[in-house]
């Protein structure tokens, strides 16, 4: 098994990224000063006194293990995020880094409770307005259509609810995204904080996103119990965010597998913010899942406020994990399968990922196939050994008919050169 790879040479999707959450401190930074404002002092370390190498994008000075203090962090840089320019910018910025960092698809969270209020000059009430709605988004779609020309990568977005804004929120977001729909934005999620609410207040407006074909990913599990996810999944998710506390339940685990509901681990994100880990991704579970036939990707949630980005989670899960290559490409291509976009797209993603195997590739992912112990994920596995080989030979195909079509033209040249010596 190949354990000897560098995670730069493995396709990777990422599925769970909040878009204000994206902001690095350099952005920050040119946020701030475009808006004339102030960041509080000591918001950002300086240089010298964090390490460059793993925060090429500067480092938030707040202390890892105070919670309120990560929030503090994330609202003041989320606040910076005002303008249809400013949803370009990082949207552009997060985007382009995760194509650099081999990534092929991403799915991004947009709040429209964040990015679409504005005071009714009615009311005096702040109020989801359409037309900003329309404005930001049309923002952000062009940012993902400028890095999709630039360099391949596709992007999809999922618009969330925030449980915390209260259950009456998160139906006021639900009927909006119903309301207001758009091609890009083909999923919606529920997010903010777990304790706040039962996944049964906010049911009604799950099913109003639903029957409007979108497909469901929340956040559960992170903070919260097993329960949380039975939950969940019992009103129709698809994608669980976090689920970290899906170990503690052997029921919700095999639910998961056999359902093939895909758990959006965040590594950096769970060590700072799930008490449970101590800190330390040594006690997090992403290994015993992936082991036990779950569905797996690997996000950074926050790339800009944890000073992460999608190729560091990648490192990180290499190290923490020990995912072979072969278990990498098969994390990338679950993400692929259970990513909110259209079967066209999934099937045109996946073959360009088999397409980057080699056959050194190819028979370490049957190796993993014929050592896999449990079923679901033996089933899986077998199955990427298939998909590989088809590809494998449609690509050996269609080098050999592109050398057929090249030789008349070259027999040709040679017939002139020989004709024209003979004159
Ligand atoms: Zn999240």
């Amino acid at each position: 098994m190949n354990k000897n790879y560098d995670t730069a040479s493995v396709p990777k999707a990422t599925l769970h990224e909040h878009i204000e959450g994206t902001v690095t401190p350099e952005m920050a930074q040119k946020l701030a000063a475009r808006h004339n404002v102030e960041l509080p002092a000591g918001f950002i370390f300086k240089e010298g006194e964090y390490d460059k190498k793993e925060f090429p994008n500067g480092r938030y000075a707040y202390d890892e293990s105070d919670f309120g203090q990560f929030i503090t962090t994330y609202d003041t840089a989320a606040s910076m995020v005002r303008t249809p320019q400013d949803y370009y910018d990082v949207a552009k910025d997060y985007l382009t880094k995760n194509a650099q960092a081999g990534g092929v698809y991403a799915e991004m969270i947009l709040s429209p409770a964040h990015m679409a209020v504005e005071k009714n000059p009615e009311t005096g009430k702040d109020e989801l307005s359409a037309k900003k709605y329309q404005t930001m988004l049309g923002a952000i779609c062009q940012a993902a259509a400028d890095v999709k020309e630039e360099t391949g990568l596709e992007t999809r977005f999922i618009a969330t609810a925030v449980r915390n804004l209260g259950a009456e929120s998160v139906m006021d977001v639900a009927k909006f995204v119903r309301d207001n729909p758009h091609p890009m934005v083909t999923g919606f999620g529920i997010a903010g904080n777990e304790r706040s609410g039962e996944f049964d207040d906010f049911a009604d407006a799950l099913a109003i996103a639903k029957q409007a074909g979108l497909k469901l990913a929340v956040h559960a599990g992170e903070i919260r119990g097993p329960q949380s996810i039975k939950d969940a999944v019992r009103l129709g998710a698809s994608r669980i965010g976090h689920g970290v506390s899906a170990i503690q339940d052997e029921q919700v685990m095999k639910d998961l597998a056999e359902k093939k509901i895909m758990v959006e681990v965040c590594p950096t994100s769970n060590r700072i913010l799930v008490n449970e880990l101590e800190g330390d991704l040594a006690n997090h579970p992403a290994r015993k899942l992936y082991d036990a036939g779950i569905m797996i990707s690997i996000n950074p949630d926050d790339a800009g406020i944890f000073g992460t980005n999608t190729g560091k989670e990648h490192r990180v899960s290499k190290k923490a994990f020990d995912f072979t290559k072969a278990e990498m490409y098969d994390i990338t291509l679950s993400a692929i399968e259970c990513s909110f976009s259209d079967v066209q797209t999934k099937k045109k993603v996946k073959e360009s990922i088999y397409a980057k195997m080699d056959e050194k590739d190819r028979s370490e992912m049957a190796e993993l196939a014929a050592n896999a112990k449990n079923p679901i994920l033996k089933a899986r596995l077998e199955n990427r050994v298939k998909e590989s080989e088809k590809v494998a030979k449609k690509l050996e195909i269609q080098k050999r008919k592109d050398k057929v079509k090249a030789q008349p033209k070259a027999s040709m040249i040679a017939l002139r050169k020989k004709l024209s010596k003979n004159r």
